[in-house]
C-alpha cells in the first residue's frame, strides 16, 4: 500500500514514518511528488472538516495521475479552552491573526483567560484518509488537560509551555518528545489510525 502523506511539515512526516513502520506500507510525502498543488485553505469549521479537505485534494489528484493508486492521509490539530467556548479551536494556528505567531498566540489566550478560574483545555488531532476507491476514514485523539497562568519550558511548540496534560504536574514544554510523544492528541490519533491502516491492509 503506498501512502501519501498530505503534509509539508517534516517534523511530522518523520514522526509519522517512525510509527507507521510496518511491512507493505510505502510512505510518501509531497516532498516525493514534486508536481503536486499547494496545499488547501482550511476553511471548514471542524478538524474532521479541514482534515477532509486537505485529503480529498491530493485524493482528487492522485486519482487522475499516472502509477499506482495512494491512499491519501491528512491532519489538522489545535487547543480547544472549555472556558473560551472551544476557542482557539481550529483557528489555533492563527488566534493572534495573520501570520501565525506563536508568542503572539499565548499571549492572547493568556489575556483570554485573566482572572478565569476554569482552565481546562485539550489538544485535538484528526487524521482523514482517503482511499484510492473513494472512501474515507476520520480518527480523533484527544489529550485533556489545563492552561497555566505564564508559560513553563522551552520544549516543543505552539501553545506547549501553557499546557499541563491531566496525570502531570509539568508543560508539554517541560515533559519534553519522549513523554509528549506516548500521551499526546497527535500520539492518540495515529495510534488509531495505524490500526485502521492495518486493518485495511488485511
Ligand atoms: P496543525 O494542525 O499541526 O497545523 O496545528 C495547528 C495549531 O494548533 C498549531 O499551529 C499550534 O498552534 C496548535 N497545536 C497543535 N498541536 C499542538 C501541540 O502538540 N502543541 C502545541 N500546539 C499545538
Amino acid at each position: 500500500m503506498k501512502l501519501l502523506l498530505a503534509t509539508r511539515n517534516r517534523n511530522k512526516i518523520e514522526e509519522i514514518r517512525r510509527i507507521f513502520n510496518f511491512p507493505g506500507i510505502e510512505i510518501l510525502s509531497p516532498f516525493d511528488l514534486p508536481s503536486l498543488p499547494e496545499e488547501v485553505e482550511e476553511n471548514a469549521d471542524t478538524f474532521e472538516g479541514n482534515a477532509l479537505l486537505k485529503a480529498r485534494s491530493l485524493a482528487g489528484v492522485m486519482r487522475g495521475g499516472e502509477g499506482d493508486a495512494a491512499w491519501v492521509m491528512a491532519d489538522d490539530s489545535g487547543l480547544e479552552v472549555a472556558a473560551l467556548n472551544g476557542a482557539p479551536g481550529i483557528h489555533s494556528a492563527r488566534y493572534a491573526g495573520e501570520p501565525s505567531n506563536t508568542p503572539a498566540n499565548n499571549a492572547k489566550l493568556l489575556c483570554e483567560l485573566e482572572g478565569v478560574e476554569d482552565r481546562r483545555a485539550r489538544f485535538v488531532c484528526v487524521i482523514a484518509f482517503c482511499a484510492p476507491d473513494g472512501r474515507e476514514w476520520t480518527v480523533r485523539g484527544e489529550c485533556p488537560g489545563r492552561i497555566l497562568r505564564e508559560a513553563r519550558g522551552a520544549a516543543g511548540f505552539g501553545y506547549d509551555p501553557l499546557f499541563v496534560p491531566d496525570g502531570y504536574e509539568e508543560t508539554f514544554a517541560e515533559l519534553g518528545a519522549s513523554i509528549k510523544n506516548k500521551i499526546s492528541h497527535r500520539a492518540r490519533a495515529l495510534e488509531k489510525a495505524a490500526a485502521l491502516l492495518t486493518g485495511a491492509m488485511e
